[in-house]
């Protein structure tokens, strides 16, 4: 029987990867829904092949493009926030792919799980911003996220079998980023196009940023912290530039499993839709006779203040992570912008969680309040 599966962010790079992964299993997986932010061409082109029950458009000005090319087919069409947070809620689907980007992606999450849904989770925003609540709301509903994040599906694949007990630590690897070995004295002149140039991962524009910076290590931190309860002494980084192994785990008897393979987005996109399988897929396969040396080197704090920044939130949590996710989001937004230097990133979010007013157990209205206080406290930087 295929499984009913909710695209959220479908015209993203997540999104196309995972419309790529149902496309080779269609008897597998049905794709119910989709929701696009703005790109109405692609939204619609996608509609046409999957024949979604409903689509929504979150931009209003796109709305009309949408409708127009849709007019006929019995394909719904929702429109703006709310529609998609309706998407969202609609449980008739076995798993809902969140590929949304930032802080926006966190509510969506929260309402699935609400509704009874599991929620394929690439949107790491969503537990470092209110881990708190969404815990709540899994214990409540029993509804359970499966990692789309590779580093998090890495380790979700290594635990297999293991009893909880057992593992000693996970270790996170990253790639480093582009700046691994740059002169951290030149750092100040980093453009826009040097930060997108990744080495390894094919990705969005604001997660490309974030691994300039290793923010997104920092984020990976946190989201692991949520997803497996390790606190965070039992979460190291571990720096390894070719991304063949996607992360590990360390046992109590020193075996530690690693998880491995080229980097694809689609492989962990499919086993979060296919778990608890791994199905057949086409995609280029590991030569370990080709892949070259692996290396791994410490992550430098020093040049990389974002990974000190997350491990700090998890330190005060409350709405420490919060502050850091959202000064993120806009800080990344206004240097992709050109408007502030690549080392301000840090700066600004240091600040960002040193001077917004802190609570211990925020609601989802706190944390809409905090996004507000933040988006000023960054945009007046
Ligand atoms: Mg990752």
């Amino acid at each position: 029987m295929s499984k009913r599966i909710s695209i959220l962010g479908s015209t993203g790079s997540i999104g196309v990867n995972a419309l790529k992964v149902a496309s080779h299993l269609k008897d597998d997986l049905e794709i119910v829904y989709l929701s696009a932010n703005r790109n109405a061409e692609l939204l619609i082109q996608q509609a046409e092949e999957f024949k979604p029950e409903a689509v929504c458009i979150v931009e209003e000005a796109s709305f009309p493009n949408v409708q127009n090319a849709l007019v006929g087919s019995d394909i719904e069409i929702l429109l703006g926030r709310e529609g998609l947070l309706e998407l969202a809620s609609r449980n008739n689907v076995d798993i809902l792919l969140n590929g949304l980007v930032g802080a926006p992606g966190m509510e969506p999450t929260l309402i699935a799980i609400e509704a009874g849904i599991n929620v394929a989770l690439s949107n790491k925003e969503s537990l470092v911003m209110a881990g708190d609540i969404i815990q709540h709301a899994m214990d409540k509903s029993g509804a359970k996220l499966f990692p789309v994040d590779s580093e998090h599906s890495a380790i979700w694949q290594c635990l297999v079998g293991e009893n909880i007990d057992d593992v000693r630590r996970l270790i996170l690897t990253g790639s480093g980023g582009p700046f691994r070995t740059r002169d951290i004295n030149s750092f100040d002149t980093i453009t826009v196009e040097e930060a997108l140039n990744h080495p390894n991962w094919d990705m969005g524009r604001k997660i490309t940023i974030d691994s300039a910076t290793m923010m997104n290590k920092g984020l990976e931190v946190i989201e692991a912290y949520w997803l497996f309860g390790f606190t965070p002494d039992r979460i190291n980084i571990v720096v390894h530039p070719q991304s063949i192994i996607h992360s590990m785990i360390e046992l109590r008897d020193g075996a530690i499993k690693a998880q491995m393979g080229v980097p694809d987005m689609k492989v962990p996109i499919q086993y979060a839709l296919t778990y608890p399988r791994h199905l057949e897929a086409p995609w280029e396969q590991l030569d370990f006779l080709k892949c070259g040396d692996l290396t791994f080197e410490e992550p430098d704090f020093q040049r990389f203040p974002c990974i000190k920044l997350a491990f700090d939130s998890l330190e005060k949590l409350g709405t420490s992570g919060a502050a850091l996710n959202l000064s993120n989001d806009y800080s990344v937004y206004r240097f992709l912008n050109g408007e502030i230097k690549f080392t301000d990133i840090p700066r600004i979010n240091e600040s960002s969680m040193a001077k917004h007013d802190w609570t211990e157990h925020p609601t989802l209205e706190d944390l809409k309040e905090l996004d507000s206080w933040i988006k000023n406290h960054v945009e007046s930087y």
